[in-house]
C-alpha cells in the first residue's frame, strides 16, 4: 500500500511538472549561473544590470518566491511566507505552486528557463563526463548564431550609468569569458568546477587530510613494527657489527631470520 501511494505522488508529481509553463529547476539553473557569471561581475563593479535587461533579478518570473525560500539544512527547506518545512527544494516549489502561485513578479514575461541554450543547461542536468555522441554531432553554425544571441543579450544588459567604454568593455568581457565564450564546438562540453555538487566538494576537503594522516600512521606504524627495537637492542657491539655487516649486505636476510619467513608487505 505505502509503494503504491508513493508510485502516485512521483506520478502526480511529473503530471504537474509537465503543466508548469516555465520549468523550474531549469530556471533555476540559469538563475545559478546568472548568480556565478553575470550579477557578480556587476557587483564587482558597483554598477547595476539595465532595467529594461532580460536577466535582471526583478524581471525573474519566480524572483519573490526564491527570495522566500529558505535551506536549514540539507533536507529541511523552509517557505518564508508560511513558514512551512519541506525535505527538498521541488516540494517546496510544488507548495509555491499550489499556495503562493500569486507570489509571482506581476506582467513579467521572463521565464529564465528560455535562455537554456545559452547557458548550457544540459550541461548540468547530466552531469556525465564523456558527451561523445553529442560532441560528434556538435553544430559550430547553430553555435555561433548563438553565441551572436548571447553577446547581444549581453549588450543590452550593460549599466544605464554613464560608465566609459572602457568599463562597458571590462563588463562585457567578463561576463563573456564564462558564457558567450563557451559557445563553440571546442568548449561546449568543457565541465569546469563549478559543477561539481557542493556536497562533493565539502565532502573531498573534509577526507582528504584524514587520508593522508591515516596513511602517514600505517606507514610509521610498519616502521616502528619492523625497526623499532634498534633502541633497545642489547646486542653487543660484535652481534652489532656482525648485523650491520649482514643485514644490509644479504639483502635483509637478518630481518627475515628476526621476523620468521613472513614477507614485508607495505
Ligand atoms: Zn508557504
Amino acid at each position: 500500500m505505502k509503494w503504491i501511494v508513493i508510485i502516485f505522488s512521483l506520478l502526480m508529481l511529473c503530471a504537474n511538472e509537465g503543466d508548469t509553463h516555465c520549468s523550474r529547476p531549469l530556471s533555476r539553473i540559469v538563475r545559478n549561473q546568472l548568480k556565478e557569471h553575470f550579477h557578480s561581475v556587476f557587483l564587482s563593479k558597483n554598477q547595476e544590470p539595465h532595467s529594461k535587461c532580460p536577466l535582471h533579478s526583478s524581471n525573474d518570473l519566480y524572483s519573490i518566491q526564491e527570495e522566500h525560500k529558505s535551506q536549514e539544512y540539507a533536507s529541511k527547506w523552509v517557505c518564508n511566507f508560511c513558514g512551512k518545512a519541506f525535505y527538498n527544494e521541488n516540494y517546496l516549489d510544488k507548495h509555491f505552486d499550489n499556495k503562493h502561485s500569486d507570489m509571482l513578479v506581476k506582467g513579467s514575461s521572463v521565464c529564465l528557463a528560455d535562455f537554456c541554450d545559452i547557458f548550457r543547461c544540459q550541461l548540468f542536468e547530466n552531469r556525465r563526463s564523456d558527451h561523445f555522441w553529442e560532441k560528434k554531432l556538435c553544430n559550430e553554425d547553430r553555435l555561433r548564431v548563438l553565441r551572436r544571441r548571447c553577446e547581444a543579450l549581453i549588450r543590452s544588459c550593460l549599466p544605464q550609468s554613464n560608465l566609459s567604454v572602457e568599463g562597458e568593455l571590462e563588463i562585457f568581457e567578463a561576463i563573456g569569458a564564462n558564457t558567450c565564450s563557451l559557445l563553440n564546438c571546442k568548449d561546449f562540453w568543457k565541465q569546469t568546477n563549478e559543477m561539481m555538487p557542493t556536497w562533493k566538494i565539502v565532502l573531498f576537503a573534509v577526507v582528504t587530510p584524514f587520508f593522508f594522516i591515516a596513511l602517514i600512521m600505517y606507514y610509521y606504524a610498519l616502521a616502528d613494527y619492523y625497526y623499532g627495537e634498534f633502541a633497545v637492542d642489547s646486542r653487543t657491539s660484535d652481534d652489532e657489527e656482525h648485523w650491520s655487516s649482514s643485514a644490509w649486505d644479504s639483502g635483509g636476510n637478518e630481518l627475515r631470520r628476526r621476523y620468521g619467513d613472513r614477507p614485508l608487505t607495505y
